[in-house]
């Protein structure tokens, strides 16, 4: 089954700074919430970094209080209107491991930004999802952003 994913909008930035600036630009299309996206792109690709922009953004966080949640899997940021939760699926590999997660809870919760990196690993978080986010590499620290949303 596929779905159709309607392009937003698309962004390039040319450094790291470009791309955490860029997060207040791309939090308003992630709204109004609940939601949840993949963010999809190789390591280094810069999917963190765009959260720590969206969630300063948001005012969940300030930037530099959000990591990668590469170990711990789940961070969660509280805002005032949006309450972020930011997950890295490298290290899980099956369908069970993600249950424990309770990423069903969290997409109940009236106030949820989920952001999932690694998410299209996982045929049940890309059909739950309301979206991408696809970063691809575009020479030195150039990353392009398409930002996607089904419908
Ligand atoms: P991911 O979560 O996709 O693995 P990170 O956001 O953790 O990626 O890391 C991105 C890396 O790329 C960082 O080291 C950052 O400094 C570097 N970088 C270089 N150019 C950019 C850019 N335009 N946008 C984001 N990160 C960039
Ligand atoms: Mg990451």
């Amino acid at each position: 089954m596929s779905v159709e994913l309607r392009e937003k909008k698309r962004f390039k930035t040319r450094s790291e700074a470009g791309t955490l600036a860029m997060g207040e630009r791309v939090a308003e299309m992630l709204l109004p919430v609940p939601k949840m996206f993949v963010l999809r792109g190789d390591l280094g690709a810069g999917k963190t970094t765009l959260v720590k922009g969206i969630a300063a953004a948001l005012g969940a966080a300030e930037m530099e209080d959000v990591t990668s949640p590469t170990f711990t899997l789940l961070h969660e940021y509280k805002g005032k209107k949006v309450r972020l939760f930011h997950l890295d699926l490298y290290r899980l590999e099956t369908e069970r491991e993600l249950m424990t997660l309770g990423l069903e809870e969290m997409a109940e919760e009236p106030d949820a930004l989920i952001l999932v990196e690694w998410g299209e690993k996982f045929p049940s978080v890309v059909e739950r999802a309301d979206g991408e986010i696809l970063i691809e590499h575009a020479g030195g620290d150039e990353r392009m952003f398409y930002v996607r949303v089904k419908g």
